[in-house]
């Protein structure tokens, strides 16, 4: 990049760095992160379509999940990266919702795009933005219904709300009484640790067929057949080192001349393996989870004192244990007393969907659980298991807030109508901002008229007539294709998904418009789409660019990287 300075060129920058300002650069940035948003806009709402997404290995996702979607894509563009990331805020602060924050952020900008061409500053529409979103959580707290803890029909209508359009939704009623139930055995006074709640899936039977454990469910079989299948009130020893003879840590050869010398040798390995089992009877572990090894010849040894025995659990699966059950995960035999011990009133192998697993349940702490999804395809679970994850963040999240608004684009069209009126008392150029910002936040009504095969104009002028009759739980049902009472509908959603999606959304956008100029070291974007060598070779002016992962032609983007 040459700068003239007197006759002589001033180079400032690398060769390879590009560089793009001004209008070029907001221009650029707001068509990526447009084009986002654009890629998820038809999977909005209970009638949303699915996206089917093909890895580079061919692996195949089928989903409606917004930020699954965009995390799929590999998306590379710095722009349309910033608004995946207010998905992904959206999916750690809520678990729902995010499909929604992503099309608000791409109608910020489509807004602000019209404003810019009419010669208003990025930094008044940055201001304007910010100021409408502060209003916009004081409208949104305003029309929030308080929920009470114990209310479970609401608690359910919420899980079940979060889970439309979803591959569950068939089951809605089952999954949802699952998900309250589930997300209440974990709850404490401080709140509601979702790790808590062990999600397994089983490819067989039915939807319907899920179920609920109080406990955990260890994903192997015992170790050794003649180990007892079943333990009650058992004592649990969970170990995170192997039950096996330590393999020196330098290379030793073992010289051995005469036959009884190897025999000695090897009754010396078995007289440790004993010993180790020893300590374990000695301190009465009748179930032993061992996140590593275990000999042979320690599975013999067990097996004869009675002692049901799992090696190599998930950590994941021991960390559950040692909450459920109280016990300490050992990782010295030698150390082991009685008080590392866990216990549950039952432990046993059981057979589900194929798979032979080890039920441990009547845990003493009772603060693990787990939620075990069937469906017919591998595809049918994972695609149940994520509309279970948005539905357990919004169970969770109305616990700990409390507060809940109606669902199909209600909250939406009480924001769009209350802006309008408080753009009036800002005045200025701002007033023209705040404005925008009302007209973008109607893409939800919008998109979910239109997902439903509904006309959108004539759903939005129904809808803004009964909020402007103070109505503001009307809202668009999606099967009916009437304006209805959400509240009475049962479509309703917690308070946090909403002002979440409307604070990132609108920090994305803001983020995004104030940016003027953009420097990159190479190639910003789209090179490797047509270069599979996979060096850094730019692609060159007007190549295909666009996003990684094969997946150029989605949601518009494809041009991009020729561009710079
Ligand atoms: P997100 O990723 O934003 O959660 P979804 O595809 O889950 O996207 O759609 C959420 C939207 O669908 C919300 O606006 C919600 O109110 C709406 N919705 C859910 N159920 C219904 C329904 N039965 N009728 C109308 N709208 C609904
Ligand atoms: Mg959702």
């Amino acid at each position: 990049m040459a700068q003239q300075m007197g006759n002589q060129p001033l180079i400032v920058l690398s060769e390879d760095s590009q560089r793009t300002s001004g209008q070029d650069a907001q221009s650029m940035n707001i068509t990526a992160g447009k084009a986002v948003a654009e890629s998820v806009r038809t999977t909005l709402g209970p009638k949303g379509m699915d996206k089917m997404l093909v890895d580079d290995s061919g692996n195949v996702v089928v989903t409606n999940d917004g930020v699954t979607i965009l995390q799929e894509m590999d998306i590379e563009h710095p722009a349309a990266n910033m608004v995946v990331e207010v998905a992904e805020t959206q999916e750690d602060e809520v678990g729902d919702g995010t499909t929604t924050s992503v099309v608000i952020a791409g109608e910020l900008l489509a807004k602000a795009e019209d404003l810019l061409e009419q010669d208003i500053h990025a930094t008044i529409l940055a201001q304007g933005y910010r100021q409408a979103a502060g209003k916009a959580k004081e409208i949104l707290d305003d029309i929030a219904i308080e929920v009470d803890a114990d209310d479970t029909e609401t608690l359910q209508q919420i899980a079940g709300t979060a889970m439309t359009g979803k591959g569950a939704e068939n089951s809605k009623d089952t999954l949802a009484q699952l998900v309250v139930d589930a997300v209440r055995a974990v709850a404490d006074d401080e709140g509601v640790d979702t790790d808590n709640i062990n999600v397994q899936t089983v490819v067989g039977g039915s939807v319907a067929d899920s179920e609920l454990v109080e406990g955990v469910i260890v994903g192997k079989e015992r170790v050794h057949e003649n180990m007892p299948y079943f333990a009650e009130d058992a004592d649990i020893a969970l170990l995170d080192t192997p039950i096996e003879v330590k393999e020196t840590e330098i290379d030793t050869e073992v010289n051995v001349t005469d036959p009884d010398q190897l025999q000695q040798f090897l009754d010396q390995e078995e007289q440790q393996l004993r010993e180790m089992v020893d300590q374990l009877e000695a301190v009465g572990a009748d179930v032993v989870f061992c996140q590593k090894g275990i000999d042979d010849m320690a599975q013999h040894y067990l097996a004869q004192e009675g002692i049901l025995a799992v090696r190599r659990a998930k950590k994941s699966d021991v960390k559950a244990l040692s909450r459920s059950t109280g016990a300490r995960i050992v990782s010295n035999l030698d150390d082991i007393t009685a008080d590392d011990l866990g216990f549950a009133g039952s432990v046993a192998e059981k057979e589900i969907g194929g798979d032979t697993k080890i039920f441990v349940e009547e845990v003493d702490e009772a603060k693990s659980v787990t939620l075990v999804l069937r469906g017919g395809t591998e595809h049918v679970v994972d695609e149940v298991e994520r509309a279970i994850d948005d539905s357990l963040g919004v169970v969770r999240t109305t616990l700990e807030e409390g507060q809940v608004l109606p669902g199909g684009g209600a909250p939406e069209t009480e924001l769009a109508l209350g802006l309008r009126e408080y753009a009036d008392s800002v005045g200025g150029r701002e007033q023209l901002a705040v404005e925008a910002f009302a007209d973008a936040i109607d893409v939800i009504p919008r998109t979910l008229a239109e997902n439903a095969g509904l006309d959108p104009i004539d759903s939005l002028v129904d809808l803004r007539s009964q909020h402007a009759d103070d109505e503001s739980t009307a809202g668009l049902d999606a099967y009916s294709g009437g304006v209805v009472d959400m509240e009475t509908d049962g479509v309703v959603e917690p308070l946090r998904v909403k002002t979440q999606a409307v604070e990132s959304a609108t920090e994305a956008a803001v983020m995004i418009l104030r940016i003027d100029d953009v420097i990159a070291a190479g190639d910003l974007v789209g090179g490797k789409t047509c270069d599979d060598d996979g060096d850094d070779a730019p692609g060159g002016p007007g190549g295909p660019g666009g996003m990684g992962g094969g997946m150029g032609g989605m949601g518009g983007m494809g041009g991009m990287g020729g561009a710079m």
